[in-house]
């Protein structure tokens, strides 16, 4: 039997095995594959012996998820059985809620998680990230908090925070939180691309270059982790703006144009595209560019 680790960005499977030693296949892939593991007793995660905190002779170790006890993965047949608690149940609806867009849901239930176990960061943090959503941006702000004074190293709550700090126009503020993101997990690429992105709104444009040439060396390089499936495309998109913002044209086409080929449609790229062809004396084509513009910023 295989089991996912519940671990932030780890793709190791648990590879739980009758046979003597672990499953050979498994053994020989330890990158792969994790045979020793743990349990949370309250939310039934499984984490690697990777991702889970150490503990110490006095004090077991706990869920990063919801704060409950680990115990170690041989239990998990007697783990299995039993009734999920509530509060449980309200995270994953809650979860489940905001993957398909349904934030007013999500509130109501991820209110319901932490109302019934304050000390569930992943509820706090989906909390924050539904509350967000629907502009409660200063409750948004104080769930993440919540879930940052819980597990002051949940990455995804200073990302999560910086995007809410930057919707309430407080550009320094989010760079911070950025900046204490990336500090945590620099194989991170995601909060390195926003912070790009402000840096060049704040006319910083030569340090906007620079934080993003990073990014992209870190997404080419194989070792990025938490990385979307446009990341690189936006990488390139704002590469691209911020060469047009230094005059740099001639560099700035080819990044450009990784991002329209490889990205999401957006007018901004196209636009970036005609002006930097305009710039260049390339009229007819800045003129198919801004044709494409304009149509893709009508719908
Ligand atoms: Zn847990
Ligand atoms: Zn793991």
């Amino acid at each position: 039997m295989l089991l996912s680790c519940s671990g932030w960005a780890c793709s190791r499977l648990i590879s739980v095995s009758k046979v003597p030693g672990g499953n050979p296949v498994a053994r020989q892939d330890p990158d792969g594959f994790a045979a020793e593991f743990m349990i949370c007793d309250f939310c039934g995660s499984n984490f690697c012996d990777r991702c889970h905190a150490s503990g110490s002779r006095l004090r077991a170790p706990r869920c990063a998820s919801c704060g409950g006890k680990l115990v170690p993965g041989a239990r998990l047949e007697q783990m299995s059985g039993r009734p999920r608690p509530a509060a449980a149940g309200h995270h994953d609806r809650g979860v489940r809620d905001i993957e398909s867009g349904r934030l007013g849901d999500a509130v109501r239930e991820l209110d319901e998680a932490v109302r019934l176990r304050p000390e569930y960061t992943a509820a706090h943090r989906a909390h924050g990230i539904a509350l967000s959503g629907t502009g409660r941006h200063a409750e948004a702000l104080a769930a993440f908090e919540r879930a940052l004074q819980l597990d002051p190293s949940d990455v995804v709550s200073h990302f999560e925070r910086a995007r809410t700090l930057l919707a309430t126009e407080r550009a320094a503020d989010a760079v911070a939180a950025y900046d204490r993101a990336i500090g945590l997990r620099p194989d991170y690429p995601a909060p390195q691309i926003n912070r790009a992105i402000i840096l060049m709104d704040a006319g910083r444009d030569a340090e906007a270059l620079a934080a993003v040439d990073r990014a992209i060396a870190l997404l080419a390089s194989g070792g990025a982790v938490g990385a979307g499936r446009y990341d690189l495309a936006s990488a390139h998109s704002v590469k691209g703006a911020a060469l047009v913002k230094l005059g740099r044209y001639e560099e700035a086409l080819p990044a450009i144009d990784y991002a329209i080929d490889n990205g999401p449609d957006s007018w901004n790229d196209h636009s970036n595209k005609s002006y930097a062809l305009e710039r260049l004396g390339r009229i007819a084509e800045s003129e198919t560019a801004r044709g494409i513009a304009d149509s893709l910023r009508r719908t």
